[in-house]
């Protein structure tokens, strides 16, 4: 385990907060998402406060049930992993690759569709924060050679003030019942319901690796 690395990041990291005034308890779960994720990608310390930021909104602890969407895959999933433990593996995690740093929350629910918090970047209120706008649009005028720290500083300076919410409805998806079935074809097993056709989908729409042997 590269300790050193993590040490000088964390350290490089804690300071760049302290400049933007970070919460304490925050910082905390900044750090641990950092080592989760690998690295201080500055998507994921964009959406630690957009997770933050949500279930404050929603009244909510880390420690309830708790469900979310994600609209891109890049980064901003591994926050809700690490800090609402809304994760892929509990199923309570979908990723919905729109292409927007955006996130909805809710809680569980028996009803057909619930209540949830809607918090997502907010392009308007980025034209202050002119490092952050650059790096976002993916634009020549920001350079991560030079521009890292600067753009960390800032993210952490801008916080939540770079977001916006909204209450929106979102359906609930229902537990599905499901039977194991075989697939014809590679003779390996899978639920019922994600059978295309008459095959699996490792041997249809889904295939992505060919036998060696
Ligand atoms: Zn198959």
């Amino acid at each position: 385990m590269t300790t050193g690395h993590h040490q000088e990041t964390d350290t490089t990291l804690i300071a760049s907060m302290e400049r933007g005034g970070v919460r304490p308890e925050l910082q905390q779960e900044i750090l641990r998402l950092a080592k989760f994720h690998t690295y201080p990608a500055p998507g994921i310390l964009i959406g630690a406060f957009m997770v933050d930021y949500a279930l404050e909104l929603l009244g909510a602890k880390n420690t309830e049930k708790l469900y979310g969407v994600c609209e891109t895959p890049k980064c901003v999933p591994d926050a809700l992993q690490t800090m609402a433990y809304i994760t892929t593996g509990n199923n309570r995690l979908k990723i919905i690759p729109i292409g927007k740093f955006a996130i909805t929350v809710n809680r569980a629910s028996e009803d057909a569709t619930t209540d949830a918090i809607r918090v997502y970047l907010d392009l308007g209120k980025l034209k202050k924060y002119t490092t952050i706008d650059a790096w976002y649009a993916h634009s020549p005028a920001y350079d991560k050679k030079t521009m890292t720290a600067l753009l960390q500083d800032e993210i952490f300076s801008a916080g939540r003030k770079i977001l916006s919410y909204e209450k929106v409805q979102i359906k609930v998806t229902p537990k599905k019942k499901w039977k194991s079935v075989t697939c014809p074809r590679c003779g390996e097993t899978v639920p019922d319901y994600m059978i295309e056709g008459d095959h699996c989908g490792a041997c249809g729409s889904m295939m992505y690796y060919e036998r060696i042997s």
